[in-house]
């Protein structure tokens, strides 16, 4: 039934409105250029280093040989079946992740994942063709003029050459770097690797020129993981309004009125310099990436108005909930910042501030125990690990055969891993059938109770392998034996057990 009033239709979606950070000055500004160096030149650099592992490996220190199955970083090398190396590397590198968010926050957002590092180095771009906050957003206003166009073209022009810097070097960590510039370059290339580029260039020119913060909002799965990493303890970038309520926008009028007035001068600095857009004095959101930038701007300001810094800090909400009831007038149930004031104007001592032994909690200490262990075991596996094994495959059918002189013959496949890149000698034997010699393929000689074979280096070699034995020494139908490899020089030995079959 109609009332006869035309109701507007709800809106489910918003436009997204352009953000135009400030640059902002400070220390964790500071801070976050030097990661964002740090972690850009391990990215375009590390495919350039080399690794002397001889004539027979690859010499670049960190490589992905997908067509060889072979993982190389640095001394370590990884084959396939130990695969396991990188699922643990890959289950510390979330435990990590749980520590570092359970201490501060998103951390990583703010200064390390490469989403936040490249739009920051686009921001650095467009900053330098089109100017500051306020100058971005005159020309974005202003109708289209030789000079406008000029600035827009260098810029997207030098966010593509990053953009192809990118994935150009995302596929350097799968070939040889030089050899594949070089047919990158000529055009000789396979056709993956200048799709790769092309997927990769695609996406870093629209994820850190275009969408930026919304990719962090709308695409990736952590902001939402994190509210279940965090806890009353953990720092988190904070609106301290015990101290900045009530705001004023003149702190001599209000001085000299009497009127109670908190620290925040209400001068939006913190919200133009912030990345995701948002007013961290409205507490705190989903779309903070926690890269403390307002803590820069504002405590810019308070520096400039003769206040204590800190009015935007990492504080824990135990700490903030503690300083809040001190600030919370308890007939009003108001804040007035006379409370947490002397009458010189300091803070009062009861305010709580900073504690490093919020870092010693259980719940970190756990994470960095399981890290710790981890990291302890991977590395112990890692020094034990062998660099020489053998597996052996028995014939199903048939199991045995019978030659003319009544011997009985079964039949192996053998294989045999050199794991490093030299030569090796392996002396092959069988060790508990009486009386019993073996043939390989490949290998010449007479049957005899073992074999030379030589493997080269980095390599598999697989062989077909006949052990024979006489039927006075034959004592059951299924007798366990082992094979045994050993290398000649270093004496490192393998074995592997299998069984002999013979008639009942
Ligand atoms: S609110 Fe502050 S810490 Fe959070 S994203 Fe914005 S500037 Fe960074
Ligand atoms: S920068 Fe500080 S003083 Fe200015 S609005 Fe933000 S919180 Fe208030």
């Amino acid at each position: 039934m109609s009332d006869g009033i035309a109701k507007e239709p709800i809106q489910l979606y918003e436009a997204r409105k352009k953000i135009h950070p400030k640059r902002a000055t400070g220390s964790f500004r500071r801070f976050k250029w030097i990661v964002m160096a740090i972690t850009l030149a391990i990215y375009y650099i590390t495919p350039w280093l080399r690794w002397d592992r001889g004539e027979f490996a690859p010499d670049q220190a960190v490589l992905i040989d997908i067509a060889n199955r072979r993982f190389y970083a640095f001394f370590i090398e990884i084959w396939p079946q130990e695969f396991y190396f990188v699922a643990g590397m890959l289950v510390m590198a979330g435990i990590g992740l749980f520590l570092v968010t359970s201490v501060v926050g998103r951390a990583w957002c703010g200064y390390t994942c490469p989403q936040t590092v490249w739009t920051d180095l686009f921001l650095v771009v467009e900053r330098y063709f089109e100017g500051d906050r306020n100058a971005r957003i005159k020309l974005d206003k202003a109708p289209w003029s030789f000079d406008k166009l000029r600035k827009r073209v260098l810029k997207h022009t030098t966010w593509l050459i990053i953009a192809v810097a990118t994935g150009g070097a995302w596929i350097f960590y799968f070939a040889d770097a030089p050899t594949l510039l070089r047919d990158l370059v000529t055009g000789q290339a396979h056709y993956v690797a200048y799709a790769t580029v092309a997927v990769l260039t695609t996406t870093t020119y629209v994820f850190g020129g275009h969408m930026r913060e919304q990719v962090c909002n709308y695409m990736c799965p952590w902001p939402r993981i994190q509210a279940a990493m965090l806890d009353e303890d953990s720092l988190v970038v904070t609106y301290n309004d015990w101290r900045g309520e009530p705001r004023t926008h003149g702190t001599k009028k209000a001085e000299a009125s009497g009127e109670a007035h908190g620290d925040c001068i209400d001068c939006n600095a913190c919200v133009v310099v912030c990345p995701a857009g948002i007013d961290i004095r409205d507490g705190q959101q989903m779309e903070c990436i926690t890269c403390a930038l307002c803590i820069d701007a504002c405590d810019d300001i308070m520096g400039k108005i003769g206040r204590p810094t800190g009015l935007i800090s990492y504080s824990t909400l135990n700490d903030y909930n503690a300083n809040m009831a001190l600030a919370t007038d308890p007939e009003s149930a108001t804040l007035n910042p006379d409370l947490v004031r002397d009458k010189d104007g300091k803070f009062v001592d009861a305010i709580k501030h900073f504690d490093w032994r919020i870092f010693l909690r259980p719940r970190t200490l756990l994470y960095f125990f399981i890290w710790v262990s981890l990291g302890l075991a991977l590395l112990f596996a890692l020094s034990q690990r062998d660099r020489m094994t053998i597996s052996i495959q028995h014939d199903r059918n048939p199991v045995f055969v019978t030659l003319k002189d009544g011997s009985i013959r079964n039949g192996y496949n053998v294989k045999i891993l050199n794991m490093i890149p030299e030569k090796r000698l392996i002396h092959l034997s069988v060790e508990g059938l009486e009386g019993a010699v073996m043939t390989v393929s490949d290998i010449e000689g007479a049957p005899a109770s073992f074999a030379t074979v030589p493997v080269d280096p980095d390599q598999v070699r697989s062989l077909r392998v006949f052990v024979r034995q006489s039927p006075e020494n034959i004592k059951s139908g299924q007798t366990p034996f082992s094979f045994i490899a050993t290398d000649q020089q270093s004496n490192e030995v393998d074995t592997y057990s299998t069984v002999f079959d013979a008639p009942e």
